[in-house]
């Protein structure tokens, strides 16, 4: 179903009022978490001024340690709710657990499937019995063939909603974070006829490295970009290294026009 030997079209997928794919080209940014109701408001309107349509930021974090910020949780989703709102911005965040489902789609636009659940097959399923957007992010480890196979449980459970997110895998490389693999970009656009983001910033985790990625994802084919912004990115509680102060993602905005196709 995710094939484009079977729909040889662009799907234009509706995120809230910002359409994803066919002709447009679309900027998701925000910080990684949401802190409190003042930094997501905050970071919100920066990002919005430079061009950003959906709002990004976690309220449920998949931290590797146990000991980090977990996020805040049900609250987080009622501030981005109220802050998408005030600010007229859609908006996106992880979903982790089936029992989140309710509040997660009540409170935003899309759902984000993050890397380390690509293949929990029970959140795809259950994501796939609403109409709720999903942007699909590609596991650690995981093949194009894996994540497209993802994809298509979501599509074949029953929600065409469905984009798909490059966001760097592992390697033998260690100077990067990740290593974001633009191969995967083109490939997808070839191969099927959803939406593709590109995330320069878990894709590298260095935040000089986030601005010459996003033009390459630009490139080489993306629907949009999904980027982590911050409006003091020394005090985020997550990802702090590959976050871009609210001046350098204006910066990088500017620079991207001559890069996007028409829009
Ligand atoms: C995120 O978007 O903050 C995130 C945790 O992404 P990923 O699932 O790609 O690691
Ligand atoms: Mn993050």
């Amino acid at each position: 179903l995710v094939s484009r030997e079977i729909y040889p079209h662009d799907t234009v997928i509706d995120v809230g009022n910002t359409p994803v794919g066919g002709d447009r080209f679309t900027i998701m940014a925000g910080p990684c978490a949401i802190e409190s109701y003042e930094q997501l408001l905050e970071t919100a309107k920066q990002v919005k001024a430079s061009g950003a349509t959906v709002l990004r930021g976690g309220a449920f974090k998949p931290r590797t340690s146990p000991y980090s910020f977990q996020g805040l949780g049900v609250e987080g989703l009622k501030i981005m709710e109220q802050v998408g709102k005030e600010v007229g911005m859609d908006t996106i965040t992880e979903i982790m657990d089936v029992n989140d489902l309710d509040d997660v789609a009540r409170y935003t636009s899309a759902f984000q499937i993050g890397a380390r659940n690509m293949q929990n097959y029970t959140l795809l399923k259950a994501v796939g019995e609403t109409k709720h957007p999903v942007l699909l992010k590609r596991g650690l480890s995981a093949t194009i063939e894996e994540l497209l196979l993802a994809a298509e449980y979501i599509v074949a459970t029953g929600n065409p909603n469905v984009m798909i997110c490059e966001r760097g895998i592992r390697t033998f490389e260690t100077a990067t974070r990740n290593t974001l693999d633009l191969n995967a970009v083109a490939f997808i656009k070839e191969k099927s006829h959803l939406p593709v983001i590109v995330d320069p910033s878990h894709g590298t985790g260095v935040r000089t490295l986030v601005g010459p990625m996003a033009k390459a994802g630009v490139a080489c084919g993306a629907d949009g970009l999904i980027i982590e912004s911050h409006r003091n990115p020394r005090e985020s509680v997550s990802d702090a290294a590959q976050a871009l102060s609210p001046d350098d993602f204006s910066q990088l905005m500017q620079q991207l026009i001559p890069f996007i196709k028409a829009s």
